[in-house]
């Protein structure tokens, strides 16, 4: 893919970047270690004070950049004013709470009882330089996720950003070097995906994650397990979302639609699976779909709208090729199911719902990456379960009831890395954030993030 800036809403190549070499690559790596060796030894008031600034730097900048990312992957302009603003109250959560997250910890005095061990504790030291590849649906959310935690935690960073939001990759380094990070501490790798390999195995650099699709992910994280190098791996969902009869439809529903559409469906915690139980099912669909059709669909520099292009042109082909094979295998569109009218320059779809899925649909068990749901009838908890399991994801997960004994069982048996009751997925940088399955392994955000590139270490003292 080339590197490049092209407006989904119009499809214009507006800048492409000339790719980095492999001196400067090499420069950047070098540069990244030395930086390592700084960075480990400042104190976490040191390192909150830096964050801090990048938080307020990017406070004051939240028109201007959220301009470039609306440009970049077509996000409308107000999801991405609240993007940027989400990322500062993340900045400000790691520089508040970091130095709490990575306390030392002690035993019990009663589990170490006579055992040599009183005196032993465990600390969490930065394990070095980390990789970061990153997706471009929220491209300053899923990079601060993960820079705020590092950089608290003394370690620094390396952003392999995806090749269509090189502007919003600049400027968070830049961002982190104007809040006054030293060099090598936050840097961007303009270089494509066949670039990674080498830096991967680099022996300069320690660990990887990855925020992406299945595919990059197999591919990252078998290159580092080849090098032994620790990764995290946050990838593809397809997030059941289940309405039992004790429901407030109308609120399930309404929700739905938000929880269906956000950044234009193209979020990994989209809910993307829709089962409802036969009892309120009618009335969830004709609201659900009413609601769908009625999203303004266009120009996502305009404040009023509710659904913006896709954001390349590759991936609408990708999302037509799903519906196109489940209609052409007997499933009905209740809405949508092809381009909307009147937006013929940009990558724009039709919101979606689509009826009478089965297994033998790819879209049954893929990913539908835009605003497309599918929408099953089921007779009862234990059917909706079977259902919301029978993908390869495991990301997040949804239910809609006001009986207990639901909620219990749902918590029991689904498999997923989240479970949102009466409401709908979102990620809080207090809580973890992860899945299983093909979605991935380890966990972003909240203190299980912060460890997940430390090198606990167990301290003894005879
Ligand atoms: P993608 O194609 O996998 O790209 C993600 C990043 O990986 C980009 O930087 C890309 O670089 C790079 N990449 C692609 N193939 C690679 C390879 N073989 N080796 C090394 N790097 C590689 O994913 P996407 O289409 O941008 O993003 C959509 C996917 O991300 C969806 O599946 C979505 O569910 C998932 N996602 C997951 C989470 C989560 O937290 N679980 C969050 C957001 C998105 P190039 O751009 O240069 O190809």
């Amino acid at each position: 893919m080339p590197i490049a800036t092209v407006n989904p809403a119009t499809g214009e190549t507006l800048r492409t970047f000339e790719e980095m070499d492999r001196e400067q690559v090499e420069r950047r790596l070098t540069a990244a270690r030395a930086a390592f060796r700084q960075h480990r030894l400042t104190d976490f008031d040191e390192r909150a004070e830096m964050l801090l600034h990048a938080a307020e730097l990017l406070e004051a900048d939240n028109a201007d950049i959220a301009r470039v990312i609306t440009t970049e992957m077509g996000k409308p302009i107000g999801a991405a004013r609240a993007e940027a603003a989400k990322c500062v109250k993340a900045m400000r959560w790691y520089a508040h709470n970091a130095a709490a997250l990575l306390a030392d910890e002690h035993p019990a005095p009663d589990d170490v009882a006579d055992s040599g061990a009183e005196h032993a504790r465990v600390v969490h030291r930065p394990l070095g330089v980390v990789l970061a590849v990153m997706p471009w649906n929220f491209p300053l959310w899923q990079v601060v996720r993960f820079a705020a935690p590092a950089l608290m935690a003394g370690n620094v960073g390396l952003l392999k950003h995806a090749s269509n939001v090189p502007q919003t990759a600049l400027y968070l380094e830049e961002l982190f070097r104007r809040a006054g990070y030293p060099k090598g501490c936050f840097q961007t790798l303009l270089v494509g995906s066949d670039a990674i390999e080498a830096v991967l195995r680099d022996e300069r650099v320690d660990a990887a994650t990855l925020t992406g699709s299945e595919p990059a992910g197999r591919a990252v994280a078998s290159v580092a397990g080849d090098e032994v190098k620790k990764t995290v791996l946050e990838l593809g969902g397809s997030d059941p979302y289940v309405v039992m009869p004790s429901a407030d439809v109308a609120r399930a529903a309404a929700t739905a639609v938000t929880a269906r559409t956000q950044n234009t469906g193209q979020s990994c915690i989209a809910a993307k699976r829709f089962i409802v139980h036969a009892d309120v099912y009618d009335d969830f669909a004709r609201r659900f779909v009413d609601g769908m059709a009625a999203l303004r669909v266009g120009d996502p520099t305009d404040e009023e709208t509710d659904v913006g292009p896709l954001a390349s042109e590759r991936g609408r082909a990708d999302l037509e090729e799903l519906v196109d094979d489940a209609v052409g295998l007997g499933a009905a569109a209740l809405c949508g199911g092809r381009r909307p009218d009147g937006l013929d320059r940009g990558w724009y779809y039709a919101p979606t719902v689509l009826t009478g899925i089965t297994d033998r649909m790819r879209i049954h068990r893929e990913e539908a990456f835009g605003p497309v749901a599918t929408l099953y009838r089921v007779e009862s908890l234990d059917e909706a379960l079977e259902l919301a399991n029978d993908t390869p994801f495991g990301l997040s997960s949804n239910l809609w009831t006001r009986n207990e004994e639901d909620s219990r069982r749902f918590l029991r048996d689904v498999n997923a890395g989240g479970v949102y009751v009466n409401g709908m997925t979102a990620s809080h940088p207090a809580l973890p954030f992860g899945g299983v399955k093909r979605s991935g392994y380890g966990r972003e955000l909240a203190g299980h993030g912060i460890r997940e590139f430390c090198n606990t270490t167990t301290v003894w003292f005879g």
